[in-house]
């Protein structure tokens, strides 16, 4: 603002004129100066020519009166040159030869002596006889200064006036020149520039003079012009930018719902799945199908199908059947839509390939597939449909069938991907499923082995009785119970008569199918639950009997020993008789007298060992107390 203003302070014509001014006043100097000059060297001789035109005319004069001695004359000439205007003193000597030289001198009032007017010297010479010459007297004429300024004075107020009218008339026409031809123009240009907006920049600048015109403003003209058509251009492509970018801005926004809404499908897709694979996973074996089938459905109802089937290759045999299905209508549950798969003979070629096809209109689904592939899925088909493939590593697990119904001919990328996740998530939870099955399937043998490692280990081999780490196991807690309830507990130890003998006789075979039968015959001997027999050496058995007094226990070995008898197993080395027999040493816990149960062992052992002694074939008790029945 402030340049502006000062700008206008002092225009450019007027800085022309103060220029133009200045120059004239410099010029005005120089030529009076000059004219000056001359002007004086002019006066200076003009003076010199009119001294020159006194001394002509009073020469002659003057001479003749000095030679006359006519001085009155010669005064009256003095006098008369004296009042030229020019002179200012005029001084006559008179060269006598009698007398010392005369001087005359005449002099106009207030001159003074100078060295700047002329001074003329001149001899006067009178002729009194044609060739006779006499030097009579000296002129010397001195101008008078005062004549010459004045003179000059005169001259320079003239030409001092005249170069200032001259200089004021330039400067006068230079500023209207200037004005006229560059000021205006200027001043329309920049009102034309501070009126330009965006919506008049296309209204030429015309500057109001001549067309025909060809100077610099003529080029400042097309200037602002060809800048205006640029901004003009320059405008219209921002404007042009502007739209294209408020466009893509638009379609961006709308981009950018479309994908967040999609995401948003995907992301409840992608849960479902998350939902429906941990339902999945959870199942057992025996719910796996069930589990299978609801997550089919429930992927089904959100796909917007109104019909889900899938069929599985019968094995052996170029055919499907169906594994599970279900429609939304539940109309028709006569399962002919099924039926009518069954000309199906193989995965259609296509499918092979890319494992999920989506279908939006019959037409698409003939493109396809074979036509008559087309032909049986159409047959089902209603609305846009889709196969999925369930390609598993060995074998394929299925076709899934999915139907819209009749105006849904659409399938959105979420729902494509919710497909695509489906078909994953069965394919794991079918593989699953059937390491479930291997799995299953290994651990019921691991029980079954388990089990019978079990019974092996606590069995004998022989006689499949319990063998004597099982007695090991058992013998203690059973002690430990007839301490704490203060029951009974009777223990029999059994061993076979002579077997040693036995064996050597018959040889070892027989000797074990003597002990097989003689562990039958005691198993059938005891009969009540509870009561522990077992093999605990080679011909050597024991029978724990809790809850059992001395006088039932021995009740209990005279069973066993008559079971042992009754078999009548021939024993030519026995001195007790034909037939194998056995002795039976018995004794009854006694917490007071038996520390331990090896005690109450050691004790039955003792009545074996009396049993043996007293002759075999016998049952002894460790109770001195108990009489026999
Ligand atoms: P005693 O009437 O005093 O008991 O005489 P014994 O010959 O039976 O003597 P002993 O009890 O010491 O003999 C045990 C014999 O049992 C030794 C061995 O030949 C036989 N024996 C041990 N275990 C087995 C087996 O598993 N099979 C067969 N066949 N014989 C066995
Ligand atoms: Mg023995
Ligand atoms: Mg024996």
């Amino acid at each position: 603002m402030h340049s502006k203003k000062s700008g206008f302070r002092r225009s450019l014509g007027t800085r022309l004129v103060w220029a133009t001014l200045g120059f004239c006043v410099a010029f005005t100097l120089l030529a009076v100066a000059v004219r000056t000059y001359s002007a004086w060297k002019e006066a200076w001789t003009k003076m010199n020519a009119d001294l020159r035109l006194v001394e002509q005319v009073y020469r002659q004069t003057l001479s003749k009166a000095i030679w006359e001695l006519d001085r009155e004359a010669l005064l009256a000439h003095m006098n008369s040159a004296a009042q030229v205007n020019a002179v200012g003193r005029i001084t006559l000597k008179i060269y006598s030869q009698t007398r010392s030289t005369d001087v005359i001198e005449r002099v106009a009032p207030g001159w003074q002596p100078s060295t700047l007017a002329p001074v003329r010297r001149l001899d006067l010479v009178y002729t009194p006889f044609p060739g006779g010459e006499e030097r009579v007297g000296e002129l010397t004429l001195a101008g008078d200064e005062r004549v010459l300024w004045a003179r000059l004075r005169g001259e320079i107020l003239n030409i001092v006036m005249a170069q200032l009218l001259q200089s004021l008339l330039l400067a006068g026409w230079i500023m209207l020149m200037f004005s006229r031809t560059v000021t205006v123009f200027i001043q329309q240009i920049a009102r034309h520039l501070g009126q330009l907006t965006p919506d008049t920049m296309h209204q030429p600048l015309r500057l109001a003079r001549n067309p025909q015109l060809q100077d610099e403003l003529t080029l400042l003209e097309s200037g602002v012009n060809q800048l205006q058509d640029k901004l003009v251009g320059y405008l219209a492509r921002q404007h042009q930018y502007e739209n294209e970018l408020g466009e893509h801005r638009d379609h961006l926004a709308d981009m950018v719902q479309a994908r967040t809404a999609e995401l948003e499908h995907l992301a409840q897709a992608q849960q479902l799945v998350l939902r429906l694979s941990n339902r999945l996973i959870h199942a057992t074996h025996e719910t796996f199908d069930a589990c299978q089938r609801d997550c089919l459905v429930e992927v089904a109802r959100r796909l917007g199908a109104h019909h889900v089937l899938w069929i599985v290759p019968v094995e052996g045999q170029a055919a499907f059947q169906c594994y599970a299905e279900w429609r939304s209508d539940q109309v028709d549950g006569d399962g002919h839509h099924v039926l009518a798969l069954e000309g199906l003979t193989q995965v259609p070629a296509r499918l092979a390939r890319e494992e999920l096809l989506f279908f939006f209109s019959p037409a698409d689904m003939r493109q396809s597939l074979e036509p008559r592939e087309a032909e049986i899925f159409l047959s089902l088909a209603v609305g846009a449909n889709a196969l999925a493939l369930l390609r598993g590593d060995e074998e394929d697990y299925g076709i899934l069938y999915f139907g819209k119904p009749v105006g849904q001919d659409d399938w959105p990328p979420e729902q494509r991907a919710l497909l695509s996740m489906t078909v994953q998530m069965l394919l794991h939870s079918v593989r699953h499923n059937v390491q479930l099955t291997q799995i299953s399937q290994t651990q019921n043998a691991l029980r079954q082995a388990n089990r019978q490692l079990e019974v092996l280990s606590r069995h004998d081999a022989l006689t499949g009785l319990l063998n004597r780490r099982h007695f090991d196991e058992v013998k203690l807690d059973e002690y430990q119970r007839s301490l704490r309830s203060g029951q009974p507990l009777s223990l029999l130890i059994c061993d076979i008569d002579y077997f040693k003998a036995y064996n050597d006789h018959y040889g070892h075979a027989r000797g074990d199918q003597c002990l097989q039968a003689v562990a039958l015959a005691m198993q059938t001997a005891i009969t009540r639950v509870g009561d522990v027999l077992a093999r605990i050496g080679g011909e050597e058995f024991v029978v724990l009997l809790p809850a059992t007094s001395v006088a039932a226990a021995w009740a209990v070995a005279e069973r066993v020993r008559l079971a042992v008898l009754d078999l009548q197993l021939p024993h030519a080395k026995s001195d007790r008789g034909p037939w194998v027999t056995i002795s039976i040493g018995l004794a009854q816990l006694q917490p007071a007298v038996h520390a331990d149960f090896d005690a109450l062992f050691h004790a039955a052992d003792q009545s074996l060992y009396r049993a043996k002694e007293i002759g075999r074939n016998t049952v002894v008790s460790s109770q001195l107390a108990f009489e026999p029945p």
